[in-house]
């Protein structure tokens, strides 16, 4: 079988799941991946003949996408902010927005400083903070021991020492202070479920994704506390948000915080909010 007979075969098979460019995409990550070459030879490498090996893994990872798996699940990696992140199903998938989230941050002046960011899962947010930082201090907490296994990992892989913690924020107190707390916790509501695609719904962890209806932002109330209490003066919180409560998060951000300012994603969304505690 070559390659060319694989994607011949991939497309008919996937055809009614993806999109004729996220299929292209697919097979340029499976055959980076397997065969190790680089994308821009992908293109000339129709002719090149699957061995056995090869066969069997090109072939698993379409009998895995037939399920509506993933591609990053089924590869077990994929990137972010240029960097690679391990992920599984007990990990959310690092989604492009965060991305943003991250850069918005960069922006700050964080050299040195304290940093927790709660929820980590993949630990996306903390690894290429800490990566761009070298000289930050950084922590991640999250209340999953799977989703820990694989930030420490990813910490390995990108070589950043991170500070990892293993709780509920629901229940979890320090006296330890930071000069800035960010998370990116569960906003999907329930009712949003309908509009969401198979691949999310079967595969990723629902711990990460969904909140309740009648109590959707239970989370960001639990941290503007925390951070609250857990922030030096003069310091910042920076969240990921649902866009439909962005007034109602800004307008309890301000009993406590000062200067809250939204910024929308490449969606044209309101999907980030940066908010700093008084400085007296
Ligand atoms: N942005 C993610 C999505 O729409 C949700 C992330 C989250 O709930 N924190 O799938």
């Amino acid at each position: 079988m070559t390659l060319q007979d694989f994607k011949l075969k991939m497309i008919s098979e996937l055809s009614s799941i993806y999109e004729m460019d996220e299929l292209n995409s697919i097979l340029n990550l499976i055959s980076e991946d397997y065969l190790k070459i680089p994308r821009s030879k992908i293109l000339l490498a129709d002719e090149i003949d699957l061995d056995e090996s090869n066969q069997t893994l090109f072939l698993s990872a379409l009998e895995r996408l037939k399920t509506h798996e993933p591609i990053q699940y089924v590869l077990g990696k994929t990137s972010f902010m240029d960097l690679e992140f391990k992920v599984n199903n007990s990990v959310l998938i690092p989604r492009p927005e965060t991305e943003e989230l991250v850069r918005l941050m960069l922006k700050e002046d964080l050299d040195g400083k304290e940093i927790l960011d709660i929820g980590t899962g993949s630990g996306c947010i903390a690894i290429s903070l800490a990566k761009n930082l070298p000289n930050a201090k950084v922590t991640a907490l999250d209340i999953s021991s799977d989703a820990l296994k694989v930030a420490k990992e990813n910490a390995k892989l990108n070589n950043v020492s991170i500070e990892f913690i293993n709780a509920d924020i629901f229940e979890y107190k320090s006296d330890k202070k930071y000069d800035l707390i960010v998370s990116n916790p569960p906003y999907v509501l329930e009712s949003e479920k309908l509009l969401m695609k198979q691949n999310v719904l079967d595969f990723e962890p629902e711990l990460a994704l969904f909140v309740e209806d009648d109590d959707p932002l239970i989370y960001y109330y639990r941290i503007i506390k925390f951070s609250n209490i857990n922030l030096f003066k003069d310091s910042l919180l920076f969240l990921e948000i649902n866009d439909s409560y962005s007034q109602d998060l800004t307008l309890r951000l301000n009993n406590y915080f000062y200067d809250s300012r939204l910024f929308k994603d490449f969606q044209n969304r309101f999907r980030f909010i940066r908010a700093k505690t008084f400085n007296s």
